[in-house]
C-alpha cells in the first residue's frame, strides 16, 4: 500500500513488522541522515522507518538497550556519542577498533556490533571524483575524529606519504603515533611549513570545521599546488566553503563533504534494512535541496 504525503511524496506506508533505525545524537535536528534513509526506504518501497533521537549524555547507553530491546535493527551514532558507541560494542569492525570510535550500530543475537563508516565514504567519494590515492602525497588539516578514520582509510588505500596539520601540535603527533602503529606512511608538520608542503602536494584535505557557515574560514594560499591538484573540504555547510572556492578559483579539482556523507550512511542501511542502497544523483539533489541556503 502507498500513501501520499503531504510533500507530494509517494511514500510505503508502514506496518507492525516496519524494520527500524534510528539515528542518536545530541544535538539531532540538523541531521541529515533521516532524509538519506528515508529517500532510500522509499525509492526501494521497503516497509521501514528511521528516526531521529535527540539523547543527552548517560542516557546514551540506556537508549541503545531500548531500541535492542524493541526490536530496532541498529542506528547511527554522532555527536557526541561515538566514543561512547565504541566501548559500548560487543563487536566493533577494524575500522572501528582503529578509529576508537563507532557511527553505526546493529543488533544480532542479542550483541552489538558497530563500525566506524567514515573512512569508508571519504574513500568511495575520492574514487567517485577519479582520485586515486595511490602513491600520492596528501596533506590532512585537522587531528580529530573524521581525520583519523580518514587518514586510516588513506593508508589502506596505499597513500605515498601523508602529512598532517593540526592547530594543536600535540594532537598531530598523537594522531601520527596511532597511524603509524597501522603502517600507515604519515608525518606532523607545522602550520609554518604548509606553504613549502603544497608545492608538491596531491591532494589537500581539510577535515576540520573551519570554513563552516557559522565559523572562520582558513585562509590559504593554494599557488603552491601543482597544476592537477585536488582539494577536499569534508565541511558541507556550505557546500562550496571558502577553501573549495579558492581550489577551484585556482584552477584545482573540488571535492565537497556531501559525497562522503551520502557514502557513510549505505553500509548501515544494508545491516538494517537488507540492501546496499546507490548513491546517485537523485539522492544528492534530494539533501541539497535540504542544506541551508
Ligand atoms: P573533532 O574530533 O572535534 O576534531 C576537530 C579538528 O578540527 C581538531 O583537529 C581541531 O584542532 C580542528 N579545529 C577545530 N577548530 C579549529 C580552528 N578554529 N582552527 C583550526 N583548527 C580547528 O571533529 P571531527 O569529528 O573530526 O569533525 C570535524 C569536521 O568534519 C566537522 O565539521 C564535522 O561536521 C565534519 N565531518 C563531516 C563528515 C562528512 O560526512 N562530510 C563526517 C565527519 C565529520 P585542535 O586539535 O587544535 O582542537
Amino acid at each position: 500500500m502507498t500513501v501520499i504525503a503531504k510533500s507530494g511524496w509517494v511514500m510505503a506506508a508502514r506496518t507492525g513488522r516496519a524494520a527500524l533505525a534510528a539515528v542518536i545524537g545530541h544535538p539531532v535536528a540538523h541531521s541529515l541522515s533521516p532524509a538519506i534513509h528515508e529517500y532510500w526506504l522509499q525509492e526501494r518501497g521497503i516497509d521501514g522507518a528511521y528516526i531521529p533521537l535527540a539523547v543527552a549524555g548517560d542516557d546514551f547507553t540506556k537508549a541503545v538497550s531500548f531500541l535492542m530491546r524493541a526490536g530496532f535493527r541498529g542506528c547511527n551514532v554522532t555527536i557526541p556519542h561515538k566514543e561512547t558507541a565504541f566501548r559500548l560494542c560487543d563487536v566493533p569492525d577494524e575500522a572501528a577498533q582503529r578509529a576508537g570510535a563507532v557511527n553505526t550500530l546493529w543488533f544480532e543475537a542479542g550483541r552489538v556490533h558497530g563500525a566506524n563508516t567514515d573512512g569508508y565514504g571519504f574513500i568511495r567519494n575520492l574514487s567517485g571524483s577519479g582520485f586515486d590515492p595511490a602513491g600520492k602525497k596528501i596533506i590532512v588539516l585537522g587531528a580529530g575524529g573524521a581525520a583519523r578514520a580518514i587518514v586510516m582509510t588513506l593508508g589502506d588505500a596505499k597513500a605515498g606519504a601523508i602529512v598532517i596539520v593540526n592547530r594543536t601540535g600535540e594532537k598531530a603527533a598523537a594522531l601520527v603515533d596511532a597511524c603509524c602503529r597501522y603502517g600507515v606512511p604519515c608525518q606532523a608538520s607545522g602550520q609554518g611549513m604548509l606553504a613549502r608542503e603544497l608545492d608538491d602536494c596531491h591532494l589537500l584535505i581539510n577535515t576540520t570545521p573551519c570554513g563552516m557557515a557559522d565559523r572562520e574560514a582558513f585562509e590559504l594560499d593554494l599557488s603552491p599546488m601543482p597544476d592537477g591538484a585536488a582539494v577536499c573540504d569534508i565541511v558541507y555547510t556550505p557546500l562550496m566553503t571558502p577553501l573549495l572556492r579558492e581550489a577551484k578559483g585556482r584552477g584545482l579539482t573540488v571535492i565537497d563533504g556531501l559525497g562522503m556523507l551520502l557514502h557513510q550512511a549505505a553500509p548501515g542501511f544494508a545491516r538494517w534494512f537488507g540492501v546496499m542502497p546507490e548513491v546517485t544523483p537523485g539522492l544528492r539533489n534530494h539533501v541539497v535541496a535540504l542544506l541551508p541556503s
